[in-house]
C-alpha cells in the first residue's frame, strides 16, 4: 500500500518503545510532510547521539568526553556513590536536587531468568570504586520491581562489610521504576533512605 521507503520508516518507528503500528504510520505521515531540513534535523540529532555518545570512564553515565560533569563536578560529595540502572534514573534522581553525591550506573538489573547475570552490569567497577576511592556510602537506588530489589540485595550482600549500605526508603510505588517516581516522592525516599 506504501512505498518501500515508507514501509521501511513505519516499520523502523515502530520498533520504539511506546510506538504501536498506528503511531508509527502518523509519525510517518508527519514527517514527510513536514519542511525536509526539519525532517533531516532528527536524523541529524540521532546520527550526532549515536556517533558522539558513550559512557562514563568512571560511573557509566552518558556523556560525549572521557569523564561525565557530575564526576567532573569538584563540588559533589565523592566519598558516597548512588548505584542506579540506567542514566534516566540518574537524571530522575538529580531532578530532586537531594543528592550532592557521585553515581554509578549498573546497565541494568540482575534477572537470572533473562541470562543477566553480575558480570553484564558494571558491578566489578563498583566494586573497584568503592575499594579505592574512599568511598563512604553506597546508596541503592535500584528500581523498586523484583530485578531491582534483587540486584539490591546481591550488591548489599557484596558492599556490606566494605561500606555504609543503604537503600531508598518505601513510599516509591512498588513494582514501578523511579523514572515515573515524582520529584518530591523521590526526593523523600532518599532523604529518607534505610540501612541495608
Ligand atoms: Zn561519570
Amino acid at each position: 500500500m506504501l512505498s518501500p521507503s515508507v514501509e521501511n520508516l513505519v516499520a523502523q518507528l515502530t520498533r520504539l518503545p511506546g510506538i504501536g503500528s498506528r503511531t508509527a504510520q502518523r509519525l510517518a505521515f508527519h514527517l514527510l510532510q513536514a519542511q525536509k531540513e526539519e525532517a533531516l534535523a532528527l536524523a541529524g540529532a540521532i546520527k550526532e547521539v549515536k556517533e558522539r555518545v558513550r559512557f562514563c570512564r568512571d560511573c557509566g553515565n552518558l556523556t560525549e568526553d572521557e569523564l561525565c560533569g557530575i564526576c567532573l563536578d569538584a563540588r559533589r560529595d565523592r566519598t558516597t556513590i548512588c548505584v542506579v540502572e540506567q542514566p534516566v534514573d540518574l537524571v530522575s534522581l538529580e531532578r530532586t536536587a537531594e543528592y550532592r553525591g557521585l553515581y554509578h550506573v549498573l546497565g541494568g538489573a540482575l534477572s537470572p531468568l533473562d541470562g543477566v547475570e553480575p558480570e553484564h552490569l558494571r558491578i566489578d567497577e563498583l566494586m573497584h570504586r568503592v575499594q579505592s576511592d574512599g568511598v563512604v556510602e553506597v546508596v541503592l537506588a535500584t528500581n523498586p520491581n523484583a530485578t531491582g530489589e534483587a540486584t539490591a540485595s546481591y550488591l548489599a550482600s557484596r558492599l556490606r562489610d566494605r561500606v555504609r549500605v543503604t537503600r531508598l526508603a518505601s513510599g516509591l510505588p512498588v513494582g514501578g521504576d523511579l523514572e515515573y517516581a515524582d520529584e518530591v516522592t523521590l526526593g523523600r525516599a532518599l532523604v529518607g533512605r534505610r540501612e541495608m
